[in-house]
């Protein structure tokens, strides 16, 4: 039977946990000058982050995402509940757990009078990284800021340092990696670029976990999300499976003639007419291939001027997890 020292980790083959982070209960709640409410940010979060996942944190602007991550940096102090990374509680061990995680915030927060050599190395001593051990130059050609090392941080564009701070979260070479809306706001280059880049990471084993609005950034990338919405979690699954329960789209097709009363074999497989003679037809990408959909609208009779589909967006997939919750998954 092999012992389970909670303190052996340092070594070459650390006991890590199944759940690089758990939360249970946890609340956050803001209390503000006189006069204002408080505000509940987070209201009783239960979410478990497996290790080695790549996990999406999904939600609207004010859902709490930064608040969850900022208790996990140890930037927020939590009201309630409790929270560990990799098994290490962050309230009765927070510079442990401090150790274990790599947060990239949302606020481009950097000391304008620091170069980026400078900011890693600063980070690296802060975080006990021994001189042999650091891999600046290697960190700053990863995010392609080889050449700027020695350049003021203040000198350097919105883009450069986003990227610089991805280099800064990792520099203790943490085993969960974590960024908040890292591409808001950032040129599709270098979000392809910052992408690969963490694949690269989670391959390696690393836990990733980024928290975005943009449904389709997660869909690419996640296997599991998580949906936030006013402070609670409303879905939390694979992604396969949560796309399953998105298996929605509507085709918006314009025709000639204008329609007038809608063929038998149309209304079967529930088109309807809009208020401007179009007609929409609403179906499940995975059952349904478009193309089936348009030989009907042919066979009808109808010459097809234009087409357009839509796919739910994250408001109405709010909508739709909210309303279904309760009988959906639990
Ligand atoms: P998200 O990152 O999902 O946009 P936040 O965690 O930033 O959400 O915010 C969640 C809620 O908490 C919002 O209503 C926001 O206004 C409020 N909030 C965040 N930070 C503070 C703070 N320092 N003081 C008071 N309220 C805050
Ligand atoms: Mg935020």
């Amino acid at each position: 039977m092999s012992e389970r020292s909670p303190d052996a980790t340092a070594g070459a083959a650390p006991h890590l946990p199944a759940n690089a982070i758990e939360l249970k209960g946890l609340r956050k709640i803001y209390r503000r000058s006189h006069g204002q409410p408080p505000v509940e940010a987070l209201k009783g979060v239960d979410l478990v982050v497996p290790r080695g996942s790549f996990f999406g944190l999904l939600g609207p602007n004010g859902a709490g995402k930064s608040t969850l991550i900022n208790i996990l940096a140890g930037l927020v102090v939590k009201s309630a509940g409790t929270a560990t990374v990799c098994g290490v509680d962050i309230e009765r061990n927070p510079r442990r757990a401090r150790r274990t995680i790599g947060v990239v915030p949302q606020e481009l927060n950097l000391d304008a009078f620091f170069t980026p050599r400078e900011t890693l190395e600063f980070q690296a001593g802060l975080y006990g990284v021994p001189r042999r051990q650091r891999r600046t130059e290697e960190l700053l050609r990863a995010v392609g800021l080889g050449d700027k090392a020695d350049a003021y941080a203040r000198s350097l564009s919105g883009g450069m340092r986003r990227r610089l701070l991805v280099a800064k979260a990792l520099v203790h070479d943490p085993p969960v990696v974590i960024l908040d809306e890292p591409t808001a706001g950032v040129d599709v280059e270098l979000r392809r670029s910052l992408w690969e880049y963490m694949k690269g990471l989670n391959a390696r084993g690393r836990t990733i976990v980024l928290t975005t609005h943009y449904l389709e950034e997660a869909e690419r990338l996640c296997d599991r999300i998580a949906i936030i919405d006013r402070g609670t979690v409303v879905a939390c699954d694979e992604k396969s499976a949560l796309m399953r329960r998105l298996d929605e789209k509507e085709l918006v097709v314009t025709v000639s003639p204008a329609v007038g009363e809608l063929p038998e074999h149309l209304r079967r497989r529930s088109v309807v007419r809009d208020p401007e003679g179009r007609l929409r037809i609403r179906y499940h990408p995975s059952r349904t291939r478009v193309i089936e959909l348009l030989d009907a609208v042919r066979e009808a009779g109808f010459t097809i001027v234009d087409l357009v589909t839509r796919e739910p967006d994250l408001e109405e997939l709010f909508l739709r997890l909210t309303g279904k919750g309760a009988e959906g998954k639990r």
